[in-house]
């Protein structure tokens, strides 16, 4: 004989299997979406994420190449047609998370989210690219190199690499998988604004972001003006 226990559970199995199927259909049409845009990376996962800077949600995309992965906060309603204030941050672990001074990188992923959190609503995406794409031991081994003088640009060209090793089209896809079509972008780095549009997503502003000068990084951000091509209005006042 079936009791009411019996009839729960097979209810609530019925339901998780459905759940699984509903859960399966979704990443089978996210990969399908993915294929058809020819899109780099899929949507992986995504949860609710309190922030010192506001509640977002953070979202996980996996290249279909590699595996490798990558995040995005969203934060507030990024639906809505206008342009979506947003950085791309370069993941530095050293300069995010250990307090480096070598780099202007902390306090620049700090600001923006301060400043997302203030609008209420935008996206970061963390692009996990250490080292300008060179990953980080080799970013230690540049590091090293400019301890006997070399700056970044010609410590990369040394260890074999170019200059900037990294791949903006990543993050194009992953504004497309956001269904982000335009963007007021963070950065000092014009290349970022020329990747994007060439890939289809609009950068209606550039917002300019000084922050994190100090006395240890003077030498990096003369270069990154200079080599790079960084718009710091200090350098380029010179
Ligand atoms: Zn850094």
């Amino acid at each position: 004989m079936f009791g009411v226990h019996d009839v729960l559970m097979t209810g609530i199995c019925f339901c998780k299997f459905h759940f699984r199927i509903f859960e399966s259909s979704l990443l089978i049409s996210r990969i399908i979406f993915a294929m058809n845009e020819n899109l780099k990376l899929r949507r992986m996962a995504e949860a609710k994420l309190p922030t010192e800077f506001g509640h977002c949600l953070i979202v996980g995309f996996e290249e279909i190449s590699s595996g490798r992965d990558h995040i995005a906060l969203v934060y507030g309603d990024i639906t809505t047609p206008d342009p979506v204030l947003s950085r791309i941050h370069s993941e530095c672990l050293t300069g995010d998370t250990l307090f480096s001074l070598k780099c202007d990188c902390g306090h620049q992923l700090g600001a923006t989210l301060s400043q997302i959190g203030q609008e209420g609503r935008g996206v970061l995406l963390y692009h996990r690219q250490e080292g300008r794409g060179i990953g980080l031991v080799n970013k230690i081994r540049a590091y090293a190199l400019q301890d006997k003088g070399l700056d970044t640009v010609e410590a990369n060209l040394q260890l074999g690499f170019k200059p900037d090793e990294r791949d903006f089209t990543l993050c194009a896809d992953m504004y497309k998988l956001l269904g982000v079509r335009a963007v007021r972008l963070i950065t000092n780095n014009p290349l970022k604004v020329d990747i994007l549009k060439k890939a289809g997503i609009n950068v209606v502003e550039r917002v300019p972001i000084e922050v994190g000068r100090n006395g240890n990084n003077d030498r990096y951000l003369k270069v990154k003006a200079e080599k790079l091509g960084h718009l710091f209005k200090n350098c380029n006042e010179k």
